[in-house]
């Protein structure tokens, strides 16, 4: 979850496009939150799977792509609401950080306090995050970049090849994530935030956050005043 501050929403957006390669960020319904689709020939991964299930199978069957993973940034409801049914559907793996895993059996009251309906996990559980960096599928190379404070187990997705980020919720175009939620951390948060801004990361660097306004690196550092070295 976010700061209700900067709640635009990003429109759907093509980022990147190269050979057999897609990344698109997707607002599913109901949108709040930036989740991204990641192709390569017939298949693809997403990153927070947002929203309901059958909207995202829609997504796959338009696009004749087949699911075969699923990551999370972190454990908030926001960002994980379809993994369960799309796990049940086409048995892929959901990667989380272990030190999230709590997280997952508290979304409900979050969604009750949101007034949406809540994830059903059955008996599914998400599997914990490795450590990368990955193939995720062919061409594509990932790593996995630990940031904890807006939770004790948040990640951003880093993808070299194409500078592309996915920041989830530790920092927002403008401004950081919230580290008021339970096991949020502010001098974590902080830290992880000072850690990205001294990976030095090219200025081009296209970065999709976890809510709001997608941006760059050059972005980050000309109008977000927490990205930077303390
Ligand atoms: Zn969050």
């Amino acid at each position: 979850m976010r700061q209700s501050k900067n709640a635009h929403v990003a429109a759907r957006k093509k980022m990147q496009q190269t050979n057999n390669v897609k990344f698109d960020v997707l607002n599913m319904p109901p949108e709040n939150t930036n989740s991204v689709l990641v192709s390569s020939g017939g298949d693809c991964v997403i990153f927070d799977a947002w929203g309901r299930a059958a909207d995202w199978v829609h997504e796959f069957d338009s696009r004749g792509v087949r699911l075969r993973a699923i990551y999370s940034t972190h454990g908030h409801p926001d960002h994980i609401s379809a993994a369960p049914d799309l796990v049940r559907k086409y048995n892929v793996p959901w990667f989380i950080d272990a030190d999230d895993l709590f997280l997952i059996g508290q979304n409900n009251n979050i969604l009750d306090y949101y007034s949406l309906p809540h994830i059903e996990l059955g008996n599914v559980h998400p599997t914990s995050m490795p450590d990368g960096p990955l193939n995720i599928l062919p061409g594509i190379k990932m790593e996995i970049i630990k940031t904890p404070g807006h939770t004790p187990g948040g990640v951003v997705f880093w993808f070299p090849d194409f500078r592309i980020l996915l920041s989830g919720d530790t920092v927002f175009d403008e401004c950081l994530g919230r580290y008021d939620l339970p096991g949020g951390d502010r001098h974590k948060l902080w830290d992880s935030v000072e850690r990205l801004y001294k990976m030095d990361f090219s200025d081009d660097t296209f970065v999709v956050h976890g809510h709001g306004a997608n941006s760059t690196i050059k972005q980050l550092k000309l109008h977000n005043p927490w990205f930077r070295a303390r």
